[in-house]
């Protein structure tokens, strides 16, 4: 019977007392988090909604599009723009760098894709997969990077997914190679197989970047981040130019640690902000050196900046930490005990042979040689891509390596059949020698597909190896490096003449120029550049840098280094030493 009062029945009254009632102890179920990231069911306790610490609203333009939805959910979305053949809105713009798809517009109204080439090691059948992409989706060509990565361009929309799939076929991946992620793990690329070393660290290298595909947790960090390892061999992998280096080295007669081979970690190198990574004391066994990456990763996951992007990299959180404090929250990450031991009581790793990676060089391996071929500024066509992994089957064992020098090594070939290989290389347009102004010539993309660039980087780095190599006869190889914008992809900091590009007049006009930077090196020879000239239209740096050399020729102690050289010199010195005629009325 019904209570007229309420119009309910006792039986329904008694639910409805039960169920305000447990509406009104709703907040024993109220779970938040406090301050300290600990889960509470106070609300009075709990703070607004974070990432890692940072509330919601205080996370830059990247970090909300992360927050919206991880990078790595975007793969229907890139599904159905293939499907259409149209390019992604902005948000998802950014997340197709995930999977390493860089829409390049203005400079290409198409995609990069950037690989991942663990190690900088690859086989024949995937060289000529990556030659069919790039010939089939892309624009006809591929560039190896200053990771020892490759990238291919021009892709549309409809060719993204199929790209991505013929990738996999070979076991290559894309993911996280570009955005906040970790970038293609680089290994000094003689690894085993080069008599200079002190342990094969492809094995490292590749442990690395599985560890990183595998684990959905490292992905999207604060910023970008860069991982070597340099086994000590006679190619440099410019390890200290990465945000984690690991150097091979040896202990020998040290109290307390069993002779063997160790790495020493160095930390923060981002030579775009002219800062190579430094030794943090630590001595790392081969077996635990990606756990000990993993856990630094995480500790600049959880803590570093996502406010600002010019101060989330790396170096940012330990200038603000000191390294101290970072070593401590590594090693509360870590099962076992982070070792230490002063850098003077390990056997370093000798010299890095400047002129090492081109022509024939024996291997530890008795009768067989690696050759170092000339691939100028990267650029590579996919019939000679493919022409490659033929010679790599016929003469070596089916694998080649990239190097962060924008060049390659066919290994493993017989020393008796070194000739006839290199006659096969010049065969299909590269070499296996060149001048010492050519060797070690380093370019970014440039303008030609590049938003950011303000110059054409590598054909003009080309122009520019051939002008000096026609006019000056020089012992020893000098490195130049042009890059297009201050995020320095081609490292100019490092280079013995490195030029950043910048926007120039001249007569009237708007021309390309760029700065100058002289006597920079990488790992023993250590040292960023110093700026010597300032906004020099191309139209004189040819000239400009032959009289450098030739100046440098003339007033050198011996046979003493161009950078030891220009090192020991300050840049008005310089500046006067080097001046051309041409140039007087310019600066003046
Ligand atoms: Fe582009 Fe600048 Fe990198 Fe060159 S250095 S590829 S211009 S971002």
């Amino acid at each position: 019977m019904n209570d007229h009062n309420n119009n309910f029945s006792s039986i329904q009254q008694e639910y409805l007392k039960g169920f305000f009632a447990g509406a009104l102890q709703r907040p024993d179920g109220f779970v938040g988090q406090n301050q300290q990231g600990q889960f509470t069911h106070d609300p009075q306790e709990a703070v607004e909604e974070t990432v890692y610490g940072t509330p919601i609203d205080d996370l830059c333009k990247e970090e909300q599009i992360k927050h919206q939805k991880n990078g790595l959910d975007v793969w229907d979305t890139i599904v159905e723009n293939c499907d259409q053949n149209v390019f992604p809105e902005p948000p998802d713009l950014f997340r197709y760098k995930f999977y390493g798809l860089f829409h390049v517009k203005p400079a290409q109204d198409s995609f990069m894709l950037r690989c991942r080439i663990p190690g900088c090691q690859l086989h024949s059948y995937q060289i000529r997969q990556l030659a069919h992409i790039a010939e089939t989706y892309g624009g006809g060509y591929l560039d190896i990077t200053t990771r020892g990565n490759l990238q291919i361009r021009e892709i549309m929309p409809e060719g993204t997914i199929p790209t991505l799939l013929d990738l996999h076929e070979v076991g290559l991946t894309s993911k996280g190679s570009g955005a906040d992620n970790i970038r293609n793990i680089t290994a000094t690329p003689t690894s085993g197989y080069d008599p200079q070393e002190y342990i094969d660290v492809l094995p490292l290298a590749k442990s690395m970047h599985y560890c990183i595909l595998n684990n959905r947790d490292l992905y999207g960090l604060p910023r970008k981040f860069n991982i070597s390892f340099d086994s000590g061999g006679a190619i440099s992998v410019c390890a200290d130019t990465n945000d984690i280096a690991f150097y091979a080295c040896k202990v020998e007669n040290q109290a307390g640690v069993p002779d063997g081979v160790y790495f020493r970690l160095q930390l923060c190198g981002i030579t775009g902000h002219k800062q190579f990574a430094s030794d943090t004391g630590l001595l790392i066994t081969p077996r635990e050196c990606v756990a000990v990456a993993a856990a630094m990763v995480r500790v600049f996951i959880e803590h570093g900046d996502r406010t600002n992007r010019k101060k989330a990299r790396l170096k940012y959180l330990i200038d603000d930490w000191g390294i101290e404090k970072f070593l401590e929250k590594t090693q509360e990450k870590l099962a076992f005990p982070l070792r230490r031991l002063p850098f003077d009581q390990c056997i370093p790793r000798k010299s890095p042979d400047q002129k090492g990676h081109l022509g024939n060089h024996p291997q530890k391996q008795p009768d067989l040689c690696y050759v170092g071929v000339l691939t100028p500024v990267g650029r590579v066509l996919p019939d000679q891509f493919r022409k490659i992994a033929d010679l790599a089957d016929r003469y070596g064992q089916g694998e080649i390596r990239l190097t962060v020098w924008q060049n390659l090594i066919v290994p493993h070939i017989h020393k008796d059949r070194v000739a006839t290989f290199t006659e096969e290389i010049q065969k299909i347009g590269f070499a296996t020698e060149a001048h010492p102004l050519q060797t070690g010539l380093v370019a970014c993309t440039g303008n030609t597909g590049c938003k950011f660039a303000a110059a054409n980087t590598k054909g003009q780095s080309v122009l520019l190896g051939k002008y000096l190599a026609e006019r000056i006869q020089i012992d020893q190889p000098i490195n130049i490096h042009l890059t297009g914008c201050p995020h320095s992809c081609a490292q100019h900091y490092v280079g013995d003449i490195g030029l950043q590009a910048v926007p120039c007049k001249w007569n009237g006009e708007k021309v390309e120029g760029y700065h100058i930077v002289f006597g920079g090196g990488v790992d023993d020879k250590q040292h960023i550049a110093q700026e010597v000239f300032q906004a020099i239209p191309f139209e004189f740096i040819p000239e400009l840098l032959e009289n450098c050399l030739r100046q440098y020729q003339k007033n050198r102690i011996g046979k003493e280094s161009f950078s030891t050289f220009t090192r020991r010199k300050q840049p008005d010195e310089l500046r006067s030493l080097f001046q051309i005629d041409a140039l007087k009325a310019l600066v003046a």
